[in-house]
């Protein structure tokens, strides 16, 4: 009996709407990049459909994408090879150009290509330098075949509403830039937080994914990936037994176990803390031991439960993916991105 995670449409389609209530005048570039944040790019039709740009982090990607779609594509990495800007025309995506030393091979296209320019304004991570920037266009002007789609930069803080970097890199972006070239630099916490950085396109990522940006759960948006898992054992054990490797936790009591078909192996974290919340039959049962490669362990002894029945792991309103993120020391866009290919993907309603 496999994991299952179910993706919900209706959700999606919640999920997006709250990003165009948000920002009604602007396009919309979301982010499908690793397979649609782990949710499969053939399960989130709602939002390819409504979306005015897909973005992907590489030509694989793009690849998948455009086997289901004729929608605008931006290729976020962008090409260092004559031979990946052929494959990228061929798919006729948007390309991201980053890095100079793209910039060769992007100014001597034979063909026409619609390009997106990265301007670094804090991050340092990708993106032209300002000065590089005022060189790039100078050179991409004497080709005519070269479109320039859009201008964009990446928060560095967008998550920490009041972080002095969320204004100092937009007015960076916005001194260096035109208003005659369309601009985006809004993620999904800006998308949230700071309708001046809205500009011409935002970039929903985990928003549309029914996940808050911000360290609180968000209820306005809908979670869209529920993960779940069947009961395969149940017994009950006595005070000074222990469960799991290392035999990590001791019942001081009488304490009913129910053994869960799910471990790290499909992306459940190993580091999970005991305690750790589980939902099953509408109640928030406690993780004990440590998760293993293939099964956990739960503290049922409060809950009418049988072998067969099902354990939400995350994606509940009663169970956000926030929460098991914070028992396990990471952020929900790692565990979605990390639910492996042993889970079934399923739509759901
Ligand atoms: C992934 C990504 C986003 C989306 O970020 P979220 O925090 O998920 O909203 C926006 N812009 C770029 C360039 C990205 O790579």
């Amino acid at each position: 009996m496999r994991a299952i995670a179910s993706i919900s449409q209706s959700a999606l389609k919640h999920n997006f709407s709250v990003v165009k209530q948000n920002s009604p005048n602007t396009r919309i570039a979301s982010m499908v990049k690793a397979n649609a944040y782990g949710h499969h790019i053939d399960l989130i039709d709602p939002i390819i459909r409504q979306s005015d740009l897909l973005g992907v982090s590489e030509i694989l990607e793009a690849e998948k994408l455009r086997k289901t779609t004729n929608k605008p594509i931006l290729l976020l990495s962008g090409v260092i090879k004559d031979q990946e800007l052929q494959q990228a025309i061929k798919l006729n995506c948007q390309i991201m150009v980053h890095d100079k030393t793209q910039l060769s091979i992007i100014s001597n296209t034979k063909q026409a290509i619609s390009i997106w320019i990265k301007i670094n304004t804090g991050m340092n991570r990708l993106g032209l330098s300002t000065s590089e920037y005022f060189d790039c266009i100078k050179l991409l002007a004497s080709n005519p075949l070269i479109n320039i789609q859009c201008l964009m930069s990446h928060f560095a803080c967008a998550d920490e509403i009041n972080h002095p970097m969320n204004q100092s890199q937009l007015f960076e972006f916005k001194k260096s830039t035109y208003p005659t070239t369309k601009r985006s630099m809004a993620n999904s916490a800006a998308i949230l937080s700071n309708p001046a950085s809205h500009l011409d396109y935002v970039r929903p990522g985990i928003m549309l994914y029914g996940v808050s940006p911000f360290n609180t759960i968000d209820c306005n948006l809908k979670p869209v990936m529920q993960l779940s898992a069947p009961i395969m054992s149940i017994k009950t054990i006595k005070s000074g037994d222990s469960v799991g490797y290392g035999a990590t936790w001791t019942a001081n009591k009488s304490t009913t176990i129910a053994t869960i078909g799910i471990g790290y192996s499909d992306g459940y974290p190993r580091h999970a803390k005991n305690g750790t919340p589980i939902l099953i039959n509408n109640t928030l049962c406690p993780l004990i031991g440590r998760v293993s490669m293939d099964l956990i362990c739960i503290d049922i002894t409060n809950v009418k439960a049988r072998v067969g029945d099902t354990a939400i792991l995350w994606g509940n309103q009663k169970l956000r993916i926030e929460t098991i993120a914070e028992h396990s020391g990471t952020i929900a866009y790692e565990l979605l991105t990390g639910v492996s290919s042993r889970v079934a993907f399923i739509s759901a309603i």
